[in-house]
């Protein structure tokens, strides 16, 4: 291979790195820990030295261009990571600067959900889509707007939260500071903080928690359904209302050809997925709900390198 892309998934643990020819074939991927507690000097050139590695084991000769996604807020336009959540201290790190010194090549910056996204579009289930949304939902829920192929932008390049649009104004508070937004009802933790906290007489979650209420993990909840008990059948009848309001209201505002899902819930599809269906078809008043198709996400853990690497791709074919 003469000539590749390096796309780099920066999230608050790993960190991981895939080299990648034209064609969209992953040649190499390596990952490490970014023990974002070090702080941010430390985690680029943890950063920097994962690249050169990739590079190094793909034996490519030129390297066309460096694609990153990371964890929010990010400023794609100025290449600026801002103090998210999951990398405290990460306050103003002009990342793609670094990088642009160190390899002398093209650099990008993108919010993660949108460079997953962006990878299902390339190689993944959204291939030609004009119109992809896509839906993540694990310990939160990220969304992303593919138009035409590119990243949907808000004013200043920021990054739309469908996630924190509110379903339920007197629900629960979240951090963003809003009372019953579709992550604050639906992710992972509040699934969990709901089984806490719920009567579970005559429920098997606490056996399955070992007798912990504070083991009580989302995937136990949607196990426990399954199985016919009846707090984790309430709890998962909310999750599924609340999850297609979300997505009914997703259709209702762009009508995308395709929602992508991924994330830790789609390993309970069974549960929710019919019922979905079925709302979507009925719901043809406004729009034409019943044409939008569900799919699930294809790449798994590697969509966002797949779609850092296509940010550069995209530029130089
Ligand atoms: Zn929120």
């Amino acid at each position: 291979m003469d000539r590749l892309v390096i796309g780099v998934d920066l999230g608050g643990t790993i960190l991981r790195a895939g080299a990648f020819d034209a064609q969209g074939t992953m040649v190499v991927v390596c990952e490490t820990p970014i023990e974002a507690a070090r702080g941010p000097e430390s985690g680029l050139q943890k950063m920097q030295g994962l690249i050169k590695q990739v590079w190094a084991e793909s034996g490519a000769k030129t390297l066309a261009g460096i694609g990153i996604g990371s964890t929010g807020p990010v400023d794609p336009l100025h290449g600026i990571i801002n103090n998210p959540f999951t990398l405290p201290t990460w306050e103003n790190v002009r990342v793609v600067e670094w990088m642009e010194k160190a390899f002398s090549v093209p650099v990008t910056l993108e919010n993660d959900a949108d460079v997953a996204a962006l990878g299902e579009y390339w190689q993944g289930a959204g291939q030609t889509i004009q119109r992809l949304y896509a839906v993540t939902v694990g310990t939160g829920v990220g969304t992303a707007l593919i138009l035409d192929g590119e990243i949907y932008r808000g004013v200043d390049g920021s990054h739309p939260e469908g996630g924190h649009m509110v379903l339920d104004p007197g629900g629960p508070l979240c951090y963003c500071k809003m009372r019953g937004c579709w992550e604050s009802l639906c992710a992972g933790p509040s699934i969990e903080r709901q089984a806490r906290e719920a009567d579970l007489t005559g429920s098997h979650l606490l056996e399955m928690a070992a007798g912990e209420r504070d083991n009580i993990e989302a995937r136990m909840v949607f196990e426990a359904a399954r199985m016919g008990d009846k707090p984790a059948l309430a709890i998962v009848e909310d999750f599924t209302r609340y999850f297609i309001q979300g997505i009914l209201n997703v259709c209702i505002l762009f009508v995308p050809e395709v929602i992508v899902l991924s994330g830790g819930v789609m390993r309970s599809t069974d549960l929710f997925l019919p019922r979905l269906e079925d709302a979507l078809q009925a719901y043809t008043e406004m729009v034409p709900a019943h044409r939008v198709h569900i799919l699930p996400a294809k790449l798994g853990y590697y969509a966002g390198l797949y779609g850092a690497a296509y940010t550069i791709w995209s530029k130089v074919l």
